[in-house]
């Protein structure tokens, strides 16, 4: 039977220290490969009831669970096909704090699946295939390569489609402690630029590639992935304009990766990779032999509920459309993975009578009043309300931003040309026996085409303004609603 495309997996993280002397309740319970969410909700007549969420996924990791135990029973047969030449993906979805770190990169204490990734390839890959590493951020929209002190790269898609980073480096490592030094000092450059200029690793995607090549050429490629925070998605109501773009690009950017593990899975022709740098990056992982494991990680602190529910309405999602075959052989893998016995609290996983699939049950999507008309960023929906025309002007505003750059260095380009122009200009009329009728009716045609080209760009900056600050307004309009919706519950 043919490997599942992909896995969608939940993981809960456990309460911390901090949150269980603070009395938080723990309000995710894990049973076999379901996931319950109880959310204690106060009805207007100020009685407390219980809303329950019920979720099923391909495997539900609890909070007992190793990275070591994770790691064999979902990463290790995607490792093994690594080998045999295909493209893997891993990726951490989840609000800021649940655990896309330690997960995928480990932390002083605990190691990543990327490690255990690594001592297995070093152990399975026969001499002739060689082992390296590349590690980059996306921040902002923008590429840093981080095993070369951040240097900022460009991504170029060539005349065959490929999507190629220039000058992202490629550290050829030959056994394993070599690799982790590699990638920890990747995780230090990652961390210092983060206390250095303001930045924050919840708004950037990380990701490592670890290539296999033989002769040179690319046989098998691993990528772990921890994704920018998923709350970041709804920063558009933010204070600051730049923020508020940011979150716009990673709302974007994840809500465009969902589109193309869900068309990989379809067997579309036709992914949407355009949709955001995120996905333009990894076009390669997403086409040809390619499989990919999906973990969405999750608090179970009450207090971050509706951060812990998005994150499962997107995984549901992104295993939602999926072809009825797949999903048997997402099952079929999942009765092959020998998990051990602590993996969840009662291994119904793996008994073959798990629950049905979803198709979620729809009253998880029964949205009471308030909520219907609450701003829900994650997902665009069909009608234009304040949030969609939101959305749309931010788009229009990245794409003039990246149209106003260009035009502005064309610009730039076209005055230093006119500007040689003028230069010969004076030089000849500085000669002897020069015509002064032509030197006046050059220099007119000379300033009337930078008038020309100064006109154009101070237009195309007129709208972008004007965008910008409709952009303003209706932020304040949408905060407003947000506001008021608060305080009428
Ligand atoms: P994220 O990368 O999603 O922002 P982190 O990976 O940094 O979150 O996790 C936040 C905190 O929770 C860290 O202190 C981490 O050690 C702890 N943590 C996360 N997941 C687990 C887990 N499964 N078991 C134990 N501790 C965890
Ligand atoms: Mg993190």
């Amino acid at each position: 039977m043919e490997a599942p495309k992909i896995i969608v997996a939940v993981r809960k993280r456990p309460l911390s220290k901090k949150e269980m002397k603070e009395g938080q309740k723990d309000i995710v319970e894990v049973q076999g490969n379901t996931v319950i969410l109880r959310e204690p909700r106060v009805k207007v007549d100020l009685t407390r009831f219980m809303e329950e969420f019920t979720f099923n996924f391909d495997a539900a990791i609890d909070q007992f669970c190793s990275n070591e135990e994770l790691y064999k029973s979902l990463v290790q047969p995607m490792v093994q096909a690594a080998i045999n030449g295909t493209k893997i993906t891993c990726f951490a979805y989840g609000q800021t704090g649940s655990g896309k770190t330690y997960t995928m990169l480990g932390d002083q204490n605990v190691v990543g699946i990327y490690t255990l990734a690594a001592f297995d390839l070093f152990q399975m890959v026969p001499n002739a295939i060689s082992i390296s590493v590349s590690f980059y951020e996306i921040y902002c929209s923008k590429l840093f390569d981080l095993l070369n002190d951040r240097q900022q790269l460009v991504a170029r898609e060539d005349a065959k489609g490929q999507v190629n980073i220039a000058g992202l480096s490629e550290c050829k490592v030959n056994h394993v402690q070599e690799f982790l030094k590699t990638v920890d000092m990747g995780i230090k450059s990652r961390v210092t630029a983060q206390n250095s200029v303001n930045q924050d690793s919840s708004r950037s995607h990380a990701i490592l590639q670890i290539n296999l090549r033989q002769s040179n050429k690319m046989i098998g490629k691993l990528s772990f992935i921890d994704l920018a925070g998923s709350e970041r998605g709804a920063d558009v109501v933010e204070y600051h304009r730049q923020t508020r773009i940011d979150g716009a690009e990673i709302n974007k950017s994840l809500l465009a990766l969902k589109e193309c593990i869900r068309a990989l899975d379809l067997n579309k022709n036709h992914t949407p990779f355009r949709g955001s740098k995120l996905t333009q990056v990894l076009k390669d992982s997403f086409t040809g032999n390619c499989r990919t494991l999906m973990i969405g990680t999750i608090s179970s602190c009450h207090k971050d509920a509706e951060h812990s529910l998005n994150t499962l309405r997107y995984a549901d999602r992104v295993k939602e459309l999926r072809t009825p075959q797949s999903s048997n052989a997402a099952d079929q893998l999942a009765r092959e993975l020998m998990l051990p016995r602590q993996y969840n609290m009662n291994n119904q996983f793996f008994d073959g009578h798990s629950a049905p699939r979803s198709i979620s049950p729809p009253k998880l999507f029964e949205l009471d009043e308030k909520e219907e008309d609450e701003i829900v960023y994650h997902e665009p929906n069909k009608n234009l309300n304040l949030k969609d025309k939101h959305e749309e002007l931010i788009q229009k505003i990245l794409n003039e931003e990246r149209a106003l750059k260009t035009a502005h260095r064309d610009h730039i380009d076209d005055l230093v040309d006119l500007t040689k122009e003028d230069m010969k200009l004076l030089q000849m009329y500085n000669q002897p026996n020069s015509i002064v009728e032509d030197y006046v009716d050059e220099l007119d045609r000379v300033l009337s085409l930078k008038i020309g080209l100064i006109k154009k760009l101070k237009s195309r900056l007129q709208q972008f303004k004007q965008h910008l600050m409709d952009e303003q307004d209706l932020s304040l309009q949408c905060q407003t609603h947000f506001y008021q919706k608060q305080h009428q519950n």
